[in-house]
Protein backbone atom coordinates (compact mmCIF):
# COMPACT_ATOMS: atom_id res chain seq x y z
CA UNK A 1 0.00 0.00 0.00
CA UNK A 2 1.18 3.45 -0.82
CA UNK A 3 -0.06 6.68 0.60
CA UNK A 4 0.14 10.24 -0.02
CA UNK A 5 2.40 12.41 -2.19
CA UNK A 6 5.66 14.61 -1.09
CA UNK A 7 6.89 16.87 -3.23
CA UNK A 8 10.52 17.34 -4.44
CA UNK A 9 11.15 20.52 -3.37
CA UNK A 10 14.95 20.50 -3.37
CA UNK A 11 15.32 22.34 -6.95
CA UNK A 12 13.28 25.04 -5.57
CA UNK A 13 14.58 25.11 -2.35
CA UNK A 14 18.43 25.51 -3.64
CA UNK A 15 17.12 28.38 -6.10
CA UNK A 16 16.03 30.45 -3.46
CA UNK A 17 12.30 29.99 -3.73
CA UNK A 18 10.07 29.56 -0.64
CA UNK A 19 8.80 26.24 0.29
CA UNK A 20 7.01 24.24 3.04
CA UNK A 21 5.38 20.96 1.79
CA UNK A 22 5.34 22.26 -1.27
CA UNK A 23 6.71 24.88 -3.55
CA UNK A 24 4.76 27.97 -1.55
CA UNK A 25 2.20 29.76 -4.24
CA UNK A 26 -0.98 31.91 -3.93
CA UNK A 27 -3.88 31.97 -5.30
CA UNK A 28 -2.16 33.08 -8.84
CA UNK A 29 0.36 30.09 -8.90
CA UNK A 30 2.84 32.61 -8.31
CA UNK A 31 6.06 32.12 -5.64
CA UNK A 32 7.32 34.93 -3.64
CA UNK A 33 9.88 35.12 -6.76
CA UNK A 34 8.85 37.53 -9.45
CA UNK A 35 7.82 35.82 -13.02
CA UNK A 36 8.32 32.25 -11.40
CA UNK A 37 5.30 30.15 -10.80
CA UNK A 38 4.12 26.39 -9.71
CA UNK A 39 1.48 23.96 -11.12
CA UNK A 40 1.09 20.79 -10.39
CA UNK A 41 2.08 18.06 -7.41
CA UNK A 42 4.83 20.40 -6.73
CA UNK A 43 2.92 23.41 -5.49
CA UNK A 44 1.34 23.87 -2.45
CA UNK A 45 -2.24 25.98 -2.44
CA UNK A 46 -3.26 27.00 1.35
CA UNK A 47 -1.59 23.86 2.84
CA UNK A 48 -2.47 21.81 0.53
CA UNK A 49 -0.94 19.75 -2.30
CA UNK A 50 -2.41 17.98 -4.53
CA UNK A 51 -1.93 14.42 -5.63
CA UNK A 52 -4.30 13.98 -8.62
CA UNK A 53 -4.25 15.57 -11.77
CA UNK A 54 -8.23 17.17 -12.04
CA UNK A 55 -6.81 19.49 -9.23
CA UNK A 56 -3.78 20.39 -11.50
CA UNK A 57 -5.46 20.97 -14.75
CA UNK A 58 -7.66 23.49 -12.87
CA UNK A 59 -4.28 25.29 -11.25
CA UNK A 60 -2.91 25.07 -15.55
CA UNK A 61 -6.03 27.06 -16.60
CA UNK A 62 -5.88 30.03 -13.84
CA UNK A 63 -2.04 30.12 -14.62
CA UNK A 64 -2.60 30.39 -18.26
CA UNK A 65 -5.39 33.45 -17.84
CA UNK A 66 -2.52 34.96 -15.08
CA UNK A 67 -0.42 34.75 -18.12
CA UNK A 68 -2.16 36.12 -20.46
CA UNK A 69 -3.07 39.02 -18.35
CA UNK A 70 -6.95 38.23 -17.77
CA UNK A 71 -8.31 38.74 -14.58
CA UNK A 72 -10.47 36.47 -12.48
CA UNK A 73 -10.49 35.36 -8.56
CA UNK A 74 -7.72 33.10 -9.20
CA UNK A 75 -7.60 29.65 -7.92
CA UNK A 76 -9.49 28.96 -4.57
CA UNK A 77 -8.62 25.49 -4.11
CA UNK A 78 -10.22 21.93 -5.11
CA UNK A 79 -12.60 20.08 -4.44
CA UNK A 80 -11.21 16.47 -4.41
CA UNK A 81 -12.75 13.42 -6.32
CA UNK A 82 -11.42 10.12 -6.87
CA UNK A 83 -12.73 6.98 -8.85
CA UNK A 84 -10.52 3.79 -8.43
CA UNK A 85 -11.01 0.22 -9.14
CA UNK A 86 -9.17 -1.19 -6.27
CA UNK A 87 -8.72 -5.34 -6.20
CA UNK A 88 -11.62 -5.65 -8.54
CA UNK A 89 -13.70 -3.19 -6.74
CA UNK A 90 -15.21 0.24 -7.51
CA UNK A 91 -14.49 2.75 -5.10
CA UNK A 92 -15.49 6.58 -4.98
CA UNK A 93 -14.97 9.40 -2.40
CA UNK A 94 -15.62 13.46 -3.18
CA UNK A 95 -15.43 16.21 -0.90
CA UNK A 96 -15.95 15.50 3.01
CA UNK A 97 -15.69 12.21 3.52
CA UNK A 98 -15.79 11.87 7.51
CA UNK A 99 -19.00 12.56 9.70
CA UNK A 100 -18.43 15.81 12.57
CA UNK A 101 -21.41 17.35 14.74
CA UNK A 102 -22.20 19.40 11.56
CA UNK A 103 -22.85 16.80 9.38
CA UNK A 104 -25.95 14.26 8.62
CA UNK A 105 -24.96 11.07 6.87
CA UNK A 106 -26.65 9.05 4.40
CA UNK A 107 -25.08 5.72 4.97
CA UNK A 108 -26.85 2.33 3.22
CA UNK A 109 -24.97 -1.18 3.31
CA UNK A 110 -26.23 -4.15 1.32
CA UNK A 111 -23.98 -7.08 2.30
CA UNK A 112 -25.57 -9.21 -0.14
CA UNK A 113 -23.85 -7.04 -3.11
CA UNK A 114 -20.91 -6.00 -1.59
CA UNK A 115 -22.45 -2.49 -1.31
CA UNK A 116 -21.61 0.67 0.88
CA UNK A 117 -23.10 3.94 0.45
CA UNK A 118 -22.30 7.20 2.42
CA UNK A 119 -23.37 10.69 1.60
CA UNK A 120 -22.64 13.42 3.80
CA UNK A 121 -25.14 16.57 4.09
CA UNK A 122 -23.47 20.24 5.83
CA UNK A 123 -25.94 22.92 6.04
CA UNK A 124 -28.47 20.74 3.80
CA UNK A 125 -26.34 20.35 1.27
CA UNK A 126 -24.48 17.49 -0.20
CA UNK A 127 -20.47 17.84 0.75
CA UNK A 128 -19.04 14.90 0.55
CA UNK A 129 -19.76 10.80 -0.70
CA UNK A 130 -18.34 7.50 -0.22
CA UNK A 131 -19.48 4.39 -2.66
CA UNK A 132 -18.09 0.76 -2.89
CA UNK A 133 -18.85 -1.45 -4.90
CA UNK A 134 -21.29 0.54 -6.95
CA UNK A 135 -19.98 4.14 -8.37
CA UNK A 136 -22.11 4.58 -11.15
CA UNK A 137 -23.56 7.86 -9.22
CA UNK A 138 -20.24 9.44 -8.20
CA UNK A 139 -20.67 12.13 -11.10
CA UNK A 140 -24.13 13.26 -10.38
CA UNK A 141 -22.87 13.18 -5.99
CA UNK A 142 -19.88 15.04 -7.57
CA UNK A 143 -22.31 17.76 -9.55
CA UNK A 144 -23.87 18.37 -6.75
CA UNK A 145 -20.85 18.65 -4.04
CA UNK A 146 -19.20 21.43 -6.32
CA UNK A 147 -22.72 23.35 -6.69
CA UNK A 148 -23.37 23.10 -3.15
CA UNK A 149 -26.81 21.68 -4.22
CA UNK A 150 -28.77 18.83 -2.77
CA UNK A 151 -32.04 17.05 -4.23
CA UNK A 152 -33.76 14.45 -2.38
CA UNK A 153 -34.14 12.44 -5.03
CA UNK A 154 -30.68 11.58 -5.45
CA UNK A 155 -31.10 9.34 -1.89
CA UNK A 156 -33.71 7.70 -3.85
CA UNK A 157 -31.55 6.95 -6.69
CA UNK A 158 -28.53 5.54 -4.51
CA UNK A 159 -31.63 3.66 -2.21
CA UNK A 160 -31.74 1.57 -5.24
C1 LIG B 1 1.16 4.98 -9.79
C2 LIG B 1 0.38 6.26 -9.86
C3 LIG B 1 -0.97 6.22 -10.19
C4 LIG B 1 -1.71 7.40 -10.27
N1 LIG B 1 -3.03 7.33 -10.57
C5 LIG B 1 -3.76 8.44 -10.67
C6 LIG B 1 -5.14 8.38 -11.01
O1 LIG B 1 -5.72 7.32 -11.24
N2 LIG B 1 -5.84 9.56 -11.07
C7 LIG B 1 -5.24 10.77 -10.83
O2 LIG B 1 -5.91 11.80 -10.91
N3 LIG B 1 -3.91 10.85 -10.51
C8 LIG B 1 -3.17 9.72 -10.41
N4 LIG B 1 -1.84 9.80 -10.07
C9 LIG B 1 -1.25 11.11 -9.76
C10 LIG B 1 -0.88 11.88 -11.03
O3 LIG B 1 -0.10 11.06 -11.88
C11 LIG B 1 -0.07 13.10 -10.63
O4 LIG B 1 -0.83 13.88 -9.73
C12 LIG B 1 0.29 13.97 -11.82
O5 LIG B 1 0.98 13.23 -12.80
C13 LIG B 1 1.17 15.12 -11.37
O6 LIG B 1 1.43 15.92 -12.49
P1 LIG B 1 2.61 16.96 -12.47
O7 LIG B 1 2.68 17.54 -13.84
O8 LIG B 1 2.47 17.88 -11.33
O9 LIG B 1 3.92 16.10 -12.15
P2 LIG B 1 4.56 14.91 -12.96
O10 LIG B 1 3.54 14.21 -13.80
O11 LIG B 1 5.33 14.11 -11.94
O12 LIG B 1 5.55 15.65 -13.94
C14 LIG B 1 6.74 16.26 -13.48
C15 LIG B 1 7.75 16.19 -14.60
O13 LIG B 1 8.90 16.97 -14.27
C16 LIG B 1 10.06 16.25 -14.59
N5 LIG B 1 11.14 16.76 -13.76
C17 LIG B 1 11.34 16.54 -12.43
N6 LIG B 1 12.44 17.19 -12.01
C18 LIG B 1 12.95 17.83 -13.09
C19 LIG B 1 14.07 18.67 -13.30
N7 LIG B 1 14.91 18.99 -12.31
N8 LIG B 1 14.27 19.16 -14.54
C20 LIG B 1 13.42 18.86 -15.57
N9 LIG B 1 12.35 18.07 -15.42
C21 LIG B 1 12.11 17.56 -14.19
C22 LIG B 1 9.70 14.81 -14.33
O14 LIG B 1 10.55 13.94 -15.05
C23 LIG B 1 8.26 14.76 -14.84
O15 LIG B 1 8.18 14.48 -16.21
C24 LIG B 1 -1.08 8.64 -10.01
C25 LIG B 1 0.29 8.68 -9.68
C26 LIG B 1 1.01 7.51 -9.62
C27 LIG B 1 2.47 7.57 -9.27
Amino acid sequence: MAVGIKPNVALAQEAGIPVNRGILVNDYLETDIPNVFAVGECAEHRGIAYGLVAPLYQQGQVLAKRLCGINDEGYQGSVLSTQLKVSGVDVFSAGKINEDESTKVFKMYDDWNGVYKKVLIEDGKIAGAVLFGDTKDGNKLFDFIKKGGTDRGIFRILSR
